[in-house]
């Protein structure tokens, strides 16, 4: 069982994820309602992929995806950034700062499982 982290302060928009992970099989979903949740959980899960959103409460995707990509135990794990925040700044920022893939809400589900399928054979 693979394991995706989902990083979504919207409860409404995580079920939705959390879904779409999960419906693929073979997939398990961990769930964080905030940036620092997340982080919190990065050591204690063996994590084969992030899924974030970028406005959170306390940390931000953008931190987070700074944080993965600064470390040397995490920097390996695939990051999706899913966002409504569809500016090219945003997206731009998020591609440099070393997200993947970079996922415009409302999202369509079966673009996202392909996605992670293509990162996750
Ligand atoms: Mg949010």
């Amino acid at each position: 069982m693979k394991k995706i982290l989902v990083a979504e302060d919207s409860a409404t928009m995580r079920s939705l994820l959390v879904e779409t992970v999960e419906s693929l099989g073979g997939f398990q979903a961990i769930e964080a309602a905030s940036g620092f949740e997340a982080l919190r959980l990065l050591p204690r899960e063996a994590l084969d992929l992030i899924i974030t959103d970028i406005n959170m409460p306390d940390i931000n995707g953008l931190e987070l995806v700074s944080f993965v990509r600064q470390s040397d135990i995490y920097r390996h794990i695939p990051i999706f950034i899913v966002s409504t925040e569809g500016s090219q700044r945003d997206r731009d920022k998020g591609l440099a700062l070393g997200a993947n893939e970079y996922v415009v809400k409302p999202f369509d589900p079966r673009q996202l499982q392909e996605l992670i399928v293509k990162y996750l054979p």
